[in-house]
């Protein structure tokens, strides 16, 4: 033993190999090395080699939502898109606005009387609809309920108000008169009414999304009705391909973004929900301003991170219009929109422009 040895041996501390002992050890570590490597090598490729692309669909939110899936096998994928429709229903009953028994039916119903104690995740989303009417200086508006109510759109009874109907329900539509703390909400107004359909369905996928990531699953898409949120590329890495519908032509594509691997994509469109009356189309997307169906787009897309924030600004975008919209986009980071005018003109953000494919360039 050296003296330095000593030294370290008296400090309580192992005295380091000699040169002969580390020769006998070498073999050893590279064996283990090579062990070790071989392991990981085949874990990883078997599971990306044995995952298989699944797919459910489900009536859900009033659309139809369709879940992909890679798993390892049908037992897996069952097990994740049964917790998944689990969850988003969970969600669906607090968040709905004709569910007597919901979150937001009950503030609606205490509207003007008393504040409201609601769970979590409904005072989340309504703070969240707040910041988006605030951000879109009330072009979204989570307060148009009384407008909706009146075109008919919450029931399916269709028609066009008189003008002094919607004047009159418009007093009540202002989303800062909302009164949201932290585990309670309230209408101050008699008559007030909140209805999140510009932002729930965003809200209920991104948590779907959520749950998927927690139990495992990393290559997941979710539609919603033309919501989309995405988990991780395909199973062998690649990206999806997401195709936004041409706002006249049934089963034709305006645009498709080829490259998403995460984050969301939403498309909110005049032809969504509407009824037509002495050859007018009166669409589902309200102008809180005015009343009336807003009109200078026909079709609105956003990329962003979370399907929450897609679904809202996708809303919100439609009813500012070409000009405010895209200056509103160009100013949030991570977010890009392709707009469709009345008269099919694209108008696509600075950051989306050479990224997007346009099949009717190529006819
Ligand atoms: P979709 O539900 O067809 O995907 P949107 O996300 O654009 O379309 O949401 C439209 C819904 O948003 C309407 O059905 C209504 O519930 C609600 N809504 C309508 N106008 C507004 C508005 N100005 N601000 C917030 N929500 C709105
Ligand atoms: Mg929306």
């Amino acid at each position: 033993m050296s003296r330095f040895d000593r030294r370290k041996a008296e400090a309580g501390e192992e005295p380091a190999p000699t040169r002969e002992k580390r020769g006998t050890l070498a073999p050893l570590i590279i064996f283990i090395a090579i062990v070790v490597f071989i392991v990981v090598a085949l874990v990883t490729s078997r599971s990306a080699a044995t995952e298989r692309p699944f797919s459910y669909t489900e009536l859900l939110m009033d659309t139809e939502v369709n879940l992909q899936i890679f798993c390892r096998g049908s037992g897996e994928a069952r097990r994740a898109k049964e917790a998944l429709f689990d969850e988003m229903k969970r969600l669906e009953r607090l968040l709905s606005y004709s569910d007597p028994k919901s979150d937001l039916a009950r503030i609606n119903r205490a509207a003007g009387e008393r504040p409201v104690e609601v769970s979590p995740e409904t005072v989340e989303v309504i703070q969240k609809a707040l910041d988006y009417s605030s951000i879109s200086e009330g072009a979204f508006d989570p307060t148009v309920a009384p407008l909706l109510e009146l075109w008919g759109f919450r029931e399916g009874d269709y028609r066009v108000p008189d003008p002094d109907e919607l004047e009159e329900a418009g007093v009540l539509v202002d989303y800062r008169l909302v009164e949201a703390g932290t585990a309670e909400v309230y209408l101050p107004r008699p008559g007030m009414a909140l209805d999140l359909g510009g932002i729930a369905k965003g809200y209920i996928v991104d948590r779907g999304l959520a749950l998927l990531s927690q139990s495992g699953v990393r290559h997941a898409l979710i539609n919603a009705g033309g919501d989309i949120g995405i988990l991780g590329p395909k199973a062998d890495g690649s990206p999806w391909r997401v195709g936004i519908k041409h706002p006249c032509t049934d089963g034709e594509l305006i645009a498709v973004i080829p490259w998403m691997k995460r984050g969301a994509v939403v498309t909110s469109g005049d032809y969504e929900r509407f009824f037509v009356e002495d050859g007018v189309r009166y669409h589902h997307i309200l102008d809180p301003r005015t009343g009336y169906p807003a009109s200078s787009l026909v079709s609105v897309t956003v990329v962003a991170p979370t399907a929450m924030e897609a679904d809202a600004l996708s809303t919100a975008l439609f009813v500012m219009g070409p000009q405010r919209g895209l200056a509103l986009v160009e100013s949030l980071s991570g977010v890009e929109a392709i707009m469709v005018t009345p008269q099919l003109e694209l108008l696509i953000s600075s950051g989306l422009r050479d990224l997007v494919e346009l099949p009717g360039e190529n006819k």
